[in-house]
């Protein structure tokens, strides 16, 4: 199963990605999370990305297109993979429709998730995570059960993302109803499309993403 998560920031795809890798065992490629871990590595992909990212903009298509065709190269995406994040521009969309024809693959399915701006800030604005697990939490919607400790490793630190504040978000929704949104026209064309209401509950989103999987 190759399916791609599409949706502005905030809309959930990071939290359904990791309920699709528990319940089918396949990894999510994160292209946020792969830069964010080369500019905390400070290699050179990711010296040129942090300015980029902490402005709210786009890395280069030939950065992330390099990064995720050599990341599905990998064994444990042999099964399949969710993108989540990628792709973001219609460049990026061509590129990985000849990404995976040339390594012969295809892809099962897109799936949209649909969130109002109101609410994409909100949550984007209240998003912090454990600084050792990687958990996610939120000011007011996910709060740990102990105060100040994660739930589930323990640990006591906590961070926020340089770019998760209402300013850079605005950044961020104009960039993603410029580059990424019309990648909803192109799926839609090629009959690949699939939309969810991303303002329901967590678990109903779940639930209808995994009626989605289960049909395919
Ligand atoms: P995300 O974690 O998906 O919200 O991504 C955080 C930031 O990483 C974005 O605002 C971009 O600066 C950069 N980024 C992530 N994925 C891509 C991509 N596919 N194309 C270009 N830039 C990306």
């Amino acid at each position: 199963m190759r399916l791609i998560l599409l949706g502005p920031p905030g809309a959930g795809k990071g939290t359904q990605a990791q309920r699709i890798v528990e319940k089918y065992g396949i990894p999510q490629l994160s292209t946020g999370d792969m830069l964010r871990a080369a500019v905390a590595a400070e290699t050179d992909v990711g010296k040129r990305a942090k300015a980029v990212m902490d402005a709210g903009k786009l890395v280069s298509d030939d950065i992330v297109i390099a990064i995720v065709s050599e990341r599905i190269d990998q064994p444990d995406c042999e099964k399949g993979f969710i993108l989540d994040g990628f792709p973001r521009t219609l460049v990026q969309a061509d590129a990985t429709e000849a990404m995976l024809a040339a390594k012969g693959l295809d892809l099962s399915v897109v799936i949209e998730l649909k969130v109002n701006d109101k609410e994409l800030v909100r949550r984007v604005s209240g998003r912090y995570s454990c600084a050792q697990c990687g958990s996610v939490y939120h000011d007011s919607d996910k709060r740990p059960a102990a105060e100040g400790v994660c739930d589930k490793c323990g640990s006591t630190h906590f961070k926020r993302r340089p770019d998760d504040n209402a300013e850079t978000m605005t950044q961020r929704l104009e960039v993603y109803y410029k580059e990424t949104s019309p990648l909803i026209g192109f799926y839609y064309a090629k009959g690949r499309l699939k939309s969810v209401d991303g303002m329901a509950d967590m678990d109903v989103v779940t639930g209808d993403i995994e009626a989605i999987l289960g049909a395919l």
